[in-house]
């Protein structure tokens, strides 16, 4: 019998986690499968719980369950614990080991596979939500020279800059605040775009060369990066790579086994694509 894993949302049915991991089963030789499962909104722990009994092996966890999972979770790594929210869960002896790669994943697509290091970099970070609390240490753990994160409700910001200026200096507040200030990486975490609006950045804010980085994925050009070109961007790149790497440090978690993602990332380019 191969291992079982499975991705765990509601939604499911769009997920793109299935492919993925059949393209990295396969390139590693891995004797697994993957599945999606849509889980009833409360209903998440008692899906999990059937899961295990049936012999599931690992689990990744999206939408809109990822704090779900940290509270199931009976061992959380430092990422996970910082995070407060786990997208990666691996069972084994009766224990539910919980981590978040979401980090991992876009720093290691940013350094990576755009070739863009962290480390002086002034970096903007745009949200305040579960995708923006996910990445913050992993982007300080690179040594960025100063994190600002901007949010349309800007003392969400600055408690969630707080919470990590035990680890380097971080500083929150609103779009407004942003004036007069320039960014080498400006990383779209909100979902702005999901609701058609354009955020309000001052002009001015793109550096000479700046990199502009959206968590947000689709057909074509997003509008917080189509935004960003006609503000200055340099270069622009959407969340695709992310999705995939964080993907990869998951498979890495439960199998030790590190997959090429090129291959698998301009498959999915491509689809995008047609
Ligand atoms: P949350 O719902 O937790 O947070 C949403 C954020 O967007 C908040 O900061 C919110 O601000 C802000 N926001 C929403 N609407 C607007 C608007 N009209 N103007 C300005 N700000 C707005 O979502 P997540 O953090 O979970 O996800 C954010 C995005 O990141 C999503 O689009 C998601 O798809 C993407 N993502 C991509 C991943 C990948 O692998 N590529 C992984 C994880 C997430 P406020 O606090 O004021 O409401």
């Amino acid at each position: 019998m191969p291992d079982l894993y499975a991705v765990f949302g509601n939604p499911i049915a769009h997920s793109k986690s299935p492919a993925i991991h059949a393209s990295f089963a396969a390139s590693t030789s891995q004797d697994m499968v993957y599945e999606a499962r849509l889980a009833p909104l409360d209903g998440f722990a008692p899906a999990i719980a059937e899961f295990v009994a049936a012999g599931g092996k690992g689990a990744n966890v999206t939408v809109p369950f990822k704090e779900d999972a940290f509270r199931l979770a009976t061992r959380l790594s430092d990422r996970a614990a910082r995070a407060g929210a786990v997208n990666t869960l691996a069972f084994a002896d009766g224990e539910v080991f919980g981590d978040n790669t979401d980090g991992a994943g876009l720093v290691r697509d940013i350094t990576l596979n755009l070739g863009y290091s962290l480390n002086g970099r002034r970096i903007l970070l745009l949200g305040a939500g579960g995708a923006s609390r996910g990445v913050i240490a992993p982007l300080l753990a690179e040594k960025p020279a100063a994190l600002f994160i901007a949010n349309r409700s800007a003392e969400k910001a600055v408690k969630l800059a707080e919470d990590f200026s035990d680890i380097a200096p971080v500083n929150g507040g609103s779009f407004a605040d942003l004036a007069g200030k320039s960014f080498d990486l400006l990383i779209n975490a909100t979902s702005a775009s999901l609701a058609g609006a354009s955020l309000p950045l001052p002009p001015g804010l793109f550096a000479p060369g700046a990199l502009a980085y959206d968590m947000m994925y689709g057909k074509g050009e997003t509008p917080f990066l189509l935004q960003a070109r006609e503000q200055g961007a340099a270069r622009g790149a959407d969340g695709l790579g992310m999705l995939v790497e964080q993907a990869a440090e998951a498979f890495f978690v439960w199998r030790a086994v590190r997959p090429q993602t090129a291959p698998v990332l301009a498959d999915l380019r491509a689809k995008l694509a047609g």
